[in-house]
C-alpha cells in the first residue's frame, strides 16, 4: 500500500521528458498530471434513449447518460457496463464506439459507446433520482446536465448505420 503521507513534491526537469514534472523528494514518485477518462453509453431501447436524472452535483436534478470515471485496472467497455448498472440498474449490450470528446479545460477525455438494453429492466441507482426513456423528439434539451450530453444527441441526428463513427469534438 502506497504511503500517501510520504510525498513532498517539487517541480523538476526529467531526462527525456519535455515537460517539467512534480517529483517526490522522498520516494522519487512522479506526479503526472494527465486527463481523467470518463466512460459511458448512449443506451437505446425500442427507439428511445435512456437518461438518468442526477441525484448529486454537478448537474443535480438534470438529465445525463450513464457515465463516470474509469476505475484503475478497468477496461473502457467494462467501465461503461458498470456505470450503466450503478446509475440505472441497467444491463446493457455495447454495440460500438460512438464518440470521443477531448475536454481540455476540465482535463477530461470522454469515451461514449452506443449500447442497448439487454432486457426491459432499469431503475434509479444510488446516484440517480429517476431513470426514464425518451423519444428523440421529447428529449429534455433544456435540462441536460452537461454540454457533452447535448453533443451526443446532436451527433445522433446525423448517425446512420455506423457512418461517420466515431464522432469527435473538443472543447
Ligand atoms: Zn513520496
Amino acid at each position: 500500500m502506497e504511503n500517501l503521507n510520504c510525498h513532498n513534491f517539487e517541480l523538476q526537469s526529467i531526462n527525456g521528458d519535455e515537460h517539467q514534472r512534480l517529483v517526490c523528494l522522498n520516494c522519487g514518485e512522479i506526479n503526472y498530471k494527465n486527463p481523467k477518462i470518463v466512460t459511458g453509453s448512449l443506451i437505446l431501447h425500442e427507439n428511445k434513449f435512456l437518461l438518468c436524472k442526477r441525484a448529486i452535483e454537478p448537474g443535480k436534478g438534470l438529465w445525463t447518460i450513464p457515465a463516470g470515471y474509469l476505475e484503475e485496472n478497468e477496461t473502457v467497455e467494462t467501465g461503461a457496463l458498470r456505470e450503466a448498472y450503478e446509475e440505472a440498474r441497467a444491463k446493457i449490450i455495447i454495440d460500438h464506439l460512438f464518440s470521443i470528446f477531448s475536454l481540455k479545460k476540465i482535463n477530461q477525455i470522454q469515451i461514449i459507446y452506443l449500447a442497448h438494453l439487454n432486457d426491459n429492466y432499469f431503475a434509479p441507482g444510488i446516484e440517480s433520482l429517476d431513470v426514464k426513456l425518451f423519444e428523440y423528439k421529447n428529449l429534455p434539451w433544456n435540462e441536460m446536465a452537461f454540454p457533452s450530453v447535448r453533443w451526443i444527441f446532436e451527433f445522433y441526428k446525423s448517425y446512420k448505420n455506423g457512418d461517420n463513427l466515431p464522432f469527435s469534438k473538443e472543447d
